[in-house]
């Protein structure tokens, strides 16, 4: 099965210039959905993962079925204000402004193994605050997964001291 297949091409979208990748036919067929999901559950298999960490939001989508499929537990990395308990945040810069994530204090326990699970890497900065939040909870990032990789970006090089799988590159 080709995945690209199930992903569309939006341009100019949110703004002029980015070529956005819609995700949403991939997820709403059944097969691709169940595919992708499938061949990340393999790599948390490898990975010897003992959790799973998804950021907002669209890292929920595919995040939470390999948790499930893996019998894994799943945390969720989110933007302030939404978790109720003692959070650990850090923030990160993006083209225009900043940006915050957060997990709850003591969802990863010291020595876990972390796999992330996202949609996308584009310039990684998303993914470089999460690792910090599960470095500083004392987790080890076991791997980085993506559906998609837009390589030209680069994000990749931000983690050359981690394993990053990606199903489909542009
Ligand atoms: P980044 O922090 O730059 O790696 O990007 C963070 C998130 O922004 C990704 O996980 C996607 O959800 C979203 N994103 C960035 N660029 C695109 C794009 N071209 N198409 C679709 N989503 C994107």
């Amino acid at each position: 099965m080709k995945l690209e297949d199930y992903v569309v091409n939006v341009p100019d979208f949110p703004k002029e210039g980015i070529q956005f990748k819609d995700i949403t036919p991939l997820i709403g067929d059944g097969q691709a959905f169940a595919h992708a999901i499938d061949t990340m559950c393999g790599i948390a298999k490898e990975a010897k993962a003992d959790i799973i960490v998804g950021p907002d939001a669209r890292g929920f989508i595919f995040g939470a079925p390999v948790s499930t499929q893996s019998k894994l537990g799943f945390v969720p990395v989110r933007k302030p204000g939404k978790l109720p308990r003692e959070t650990v945040c850090e923030s990160y810069k993006l083209e225009y402004g900043e940006n915050t994530l957060c997990i709850h204090k003591g969802d990863i326990k010291p020595g876990q193994r972390v796999l992330i699970v996202d949609d996308l890497l584009a310039t990684g900065g998303t993914i470089a605050a999460t690792i910090k939040l599960i470095e500083k909870s004392g987790g080890i990032v076991a791997g980085l997964v993506f559906l998609i990789e837009l390589s030209f970006l680069k994000g990749r090089e931000k983690f050359t001291d981690y394993p990053i799988h990606t199903l489909i590159t542009y």
